[in-house]
């Protein structure tokens, strides 16, 4: 990033006892800005040049040091780039060092300590959404002390002070070093990515705010959404654009015109959107799949002969994380031999996806699904789409009838992939979590179990959660999908779909959820 006399626009910070240059790169992105910090500059030491290099992998060393950059040098040089920020919006406690260094500059001004933390907690806003203890960041005193001590002592105060910032209980020695109560403890407001995220968040924060119940502590939700237009195919637009107008895009969020706008869509014109959504889909993967069979070294033969335009079409792509049970379908294999067995009422399941680099438990997920890729009883029923993008997903968003989610609930935060194929004319069959447990209404897409708090151990949830889930396929979505009128169309599915278009387009996009944050978080009370 240069200036306007063409000079890099640096900044340093110390990291231990060395002085770390980072600059920046900067994209646009739409009609916003986004800056990405780099540390490979010439001056900086070598084990400090790669620290911008990838985000997953390191140790807490590795760790801490990037959030000293991101933190206290992304504050540092907005500064430098003469930014003076409204509201710093925190995503997650990575961040959160940033909130110090404001801190720091309040200091500087000759603020006193609780009114300069009281500063710093009118321009901080924070997120989040790790519904687990164990994802957030903690860094031991011995690490604080190594990394930060010159930073530390730039505050004028002691280590333990500092450490006090991200401890519940801020003269417990024995307590880690915690972003996220970091945080919470520097904004004035903070909130989780949907309802029940909210809820959970603020169970597993209460003991920061003692002599509080659950209820009333102070982290409230923004439901997460998906920017429209970057999901929706050009097939879609199109119908919408004949069927609503040329400017039916600016009416994403009106709810009303979208009641009075999905009824004149015809349900041929539907129907026939989603053959050719679906017969692209296939045609994609297909070919991706004759490339992995080259790669492979295999006959890529059987390829032709896999998946069909015309069979129902189930979606499930996304990070591999084990706690959203990718191959959860496949729990009963009987089962799912006769549900993919059925020649009358055909499905298909096309899988993508990949693994954090460390979970390898999340790697075993993939493994077992190839292998059912292999099996003859699931061959070119069943397939697995490698290198997974955006790309990719744009493809299964808008091809697939039915997008599939079933994670351990109260883990899937908010989730937005579903939120992708309502526009293209997908439904939505998920576990009550996230946003589905606030856009399900029982007639725009299908539950997988009820709205309840199970508290069961973990193995016995997934039991349920896939006899519910098998009960669902096998009684409410293959019945609907398959039941035609004299012309092939299947009626209810299509009403369905148009129940989906005018409950959820409205609500679960960016427009809206940005629109949350100003009103409800960014302006000042
Ligand atoms: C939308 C999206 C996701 C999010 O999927 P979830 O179902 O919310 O986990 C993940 N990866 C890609 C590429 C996406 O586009």
């Amino acid at each position: 990033m240069t200036d306007e006399g063409g000079n890099q626009v640096k900044v340093q910070v110390e990291i231990g006892n060395s002085l770390v240059s980072v600059t920046a790169y900067k994209a646009v992105v739409g009609r916003s800005i986004l800056y990405l910090l780099e540390t490979n500059l010439p001056e900086n030491e070598e084990h400090y040049r790669d620290l911008t290099a990838r985000v997953y992998g390191g140790d807490s060393t590795t760790r801490i040091s990037q959030e000293i950059i991101l933190g206290i040098g992304g504050a540092r040089f907005l500064k430098a780039m003469e930014y003076e920020p409204v509201v710093y919006h925190m995503n997650e406690g990575h961040s959160a060092f940033l909130t110090l260094e404001l801190l720091h500059e309040q200091l500087l001004a000759g603020k006193k300590l609780s009114k300069a933390v009281e500063e710093v907690r009118r321009k901080s806003v924070f997120t989040t959404h790790t519904p687990v203890a164990a994802g957030h960041d903690r860094f031991s005193r011995d690490l604080i002390n190594f990394s930060l001590s010159g930073f530390v002592g730039s505050l004028g105060i002691s280590l333990d002070e500092f450490m006090g910032f991200g401890r519940v209980k801020p003269d417990d020695r024995d307590e880690t070093f915690c972003m996220t109560v970091l945080a919470l403890k520097m904004s004035r407001a903070a909130n989780a990515v949907s309802e029940l995220n909210g809820k959970v968040s603020r169970q597993m924060w209460t003991q920061l705010f003692p002599g509080r119940k659950a209820e009333h502590i102070p982290i409230g939700h923004v439901t997460n959404g998906i920017h429209s237009l970057t999901w929706l195919s050009n097939e879609a637009n199109e119908l919408y654009r004949k069927r609503l107008g040329l400017q039916w895009q600016a009416k994403l969020v009106r709810a009303k015109d979208w009641a009075a706008a999905v009824p004149k869509i015809q349900d041929a014109d539907l129907w026939a959107l989603r053959f050719a959504l679906r017969r692209k889909l296939v045609e994609f993967v297909r070919e991706r799949m004759r490339r992995q069979q080259l790669r492979y070294g295999n006959s890529s033969d059987w390829v032709e002969k896999s998946l069909s335009a015309d069979a129902l079409t189930i979606g499930f792509s996304r990070r591999f994380a084990t706690y959203k049970r990718a191959p959860l379908l496949f729990t009963d294999i009987e089962r799912a031999t006769r549900l993919f067995g059925d020649p009358k009422r055909p499905i298909q399941l096309i899988f993508s996806g990949k693994a954090h680099p460390r979970d390898d438990a999340g790697k075993a997920f993939i493994q077992q699904i190839e292998r059912l890729t292999r099996d003859p009883r699931f061959t070119g029923k069943v397939v697995f789409v490698e290198d997974y993008d955006m790309g990719v997903a744009r493809q299964l968003v808008s091809g697939c009838d039915l997008w599939l989610n079933n994670p351990r609930r109260p883990l899937e935060a908010s989730g937005t992939s579903g939120q992708k194929v309502i526009l293209n004319g997908g439904l939505n069959c998920s576990v009550m979590d996230g946003w589905w447990r606030e856009a399900y209404n029982e007639k725009n897409g299908f539950s997988i179990g009820e709205d309840k708090d199970l508290n069961l151990p973990p193995d016995q949830q997934d039991s349920l959660d896939a006899a519910n889930l098998y009960e669902v396929v096998e009684r409410k979505v293959i019945p609907l999908f398959y039941d035609r009128d004299a012309a092939g169309v299947p009626l209810k599915w299509i009403k369905m779909i148009k129940e989906s278009i005018r409950t959820i387009a409205p609500i679960y996009n960016t427009t809206r959820m940005v629109n949350e944050y100003i009103n409800k978080y960014y302006m000042e009370k």
